[in-house]
């Protein structure tokens, strides 16, 4: 079959493809289909977290596909509850909700915060976000989603997000009063061009919403599972979230989403208030516990060493850990072209180069995956 025809033919023309049809890969090696290798500097947008076909994950994924492979939630599941159980106990978060997709971890968190308010009675439900933000693709996480492009052609959207500038804690501290409930933030903007917060405002942020009863949402579906050289980027800053929404690296390349639930809204979302078909699905929830136990202290000090090298090559970075923006003269779309001409596959963010590799890439990848890239942005 020709794959590309027919791809074109049939699949919504939502994507822009690269000119490159990836057939198989081991580790931060993938092949494509004549069987030329490409060190893969963006790990499918940070989902393969330890790579493709990592043999730990393959194993926690099979034996669960051969037990049983779907229960739906009416149902009690091993695998779902282990999972949410270390998730708790990593985070000191109380509660999990599940689903499939980052957008859908932040559908959930913007439901628990209106909900939150609802219940104290009523009267707030606008949710603050950042410009250059970037929360998903449906019609309420775009709305939430501080781009103005991504707003064309969808409207009219769901009321009740206001964007501020990153940055300005005077625009911040005039807009959160009155209906405020939330505020949601990311603490390295990925989609936005890859750019880490001012520590001083994640501070002052926190500081309004502790001052006010209003909930405080990170968004770590790209932050999260170990990419920043924490587990979740918000450990950098020394804050405490009401609610992390996170999803990407999380299932390491199977589909799952997570909402944490802290102390305050830990009881907010009760039977029948939400809910998923797939949500929490055994065999992702086996592949994500698979990944999320081996998040420990020392892959984290090799994330941040990794990153740190990264930096080194390239002084103009932006970023933290193993999520780096890299700005570039030549327009970021020919540098990846190019960079995959020469067997290194990486990603754009705006117009930057963003790298999002395996966790677990070696070290030799890494190096030679950056001196191509270098050849390519020349
Ligand atoms: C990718 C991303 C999303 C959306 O995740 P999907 O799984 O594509 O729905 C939301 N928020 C952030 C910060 C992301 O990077």
């Amino acid at each position: 079959m020709n794959v590309k025809a027919t791809d074109q033919e049939y699949i919504a023309n939502t994507y822009s493809r690269f000119d490159l049809q990836i057939v198989s890969g081991h580790g931060s090696l993938v092949y494509d289909d004549a069987g030329k290798e490409y060190i893969d500097l963006g790990s499918g947008i940070a989902a393969n977290a330890f790579g493709v076909c990592d043999a730990y994950w393959q194993q926690a994924v099979i034996e669960q596909v051969m037990r049983v492979q779907h229960t739906s939630n009416l149902y009690y599941t091993e695998p779902q509850a282990r999972l949410a159980k270390l998730l708790c106990e990593k985070t000191g978060m109380k509660k999990v909700f599940f689903s499939n997709s980052g957008a859908e971890s932040n559908e959930c968190a913007i439901k628990a915060a209106r909900k939150y308010a609802s219940d104290q009675g009523g009267g707030r439900d606008t949710i603050i976000t950042l410009k250059q933000s970037f929360h998903g693709r449906t019609i309420t996480t775009l709305s939430a989603t501080g781009q103005e492009h991504f707003h064309h052609h969808f409207g009219p959207f769901t009321p009740g997000f206001v964007h501020v500038t990153p940055g300005d804690v005077e625009e911040l501290r005039a807009a959160a009063s009155g209906r405020v409930c939330a505020i949601m933030l990311e603490m390295v903007q990925g989609e936005g061009g890859v750019n880490l917060l001012d520590a001083d405002y994640v501070h002052a942020c926190a500081d309004i919403c502790e001052k006010n009863d209003i909930l405080l949402i990170v968004d770590e579906v790209q932050t999260g599972n170990g990419r920043t050289g924490k587990l979740y980027a918000y450990e950098h800053f020394g804050i405490h979230p009401d609610i992390v929404s996170t999803a990407k690296g999380l299932g390491g390349g199977l589909p799952i989403g997570a909402t944490l639930l802290g102390e305050k809204v830990k009881n907010t979302l009760t039977a029948g208030t939400h809910g998923s078909t797939f949500g929490g699905n055994p065999v992702c929830a086996a592949g994500a516990y698979s990944i999320l136990s081996r998040i420990d202290e020392a892959l984290l000090s090799e994330v941040a060493k990794k990153g740190e090298y990264i930096f080194s090559q390239f002084p103009e970075a932006t970023g933290l850990g193993l999520m780096v923006g890299i700005p570039t003269q030549k327009p970021a779309g020919e540098v990846v072209r190019a960079a995959i001409e020469k067997g290194v596959l990486c990603l754009t963010a705006k117009d930057k180069i963003r790298l999002l590799p395996a966790l677990t890439i070696p070290w030799e990848q890494l190096k030679a995956g950056l001196a191509v890239l270098k050849e390519a942005m020349a």
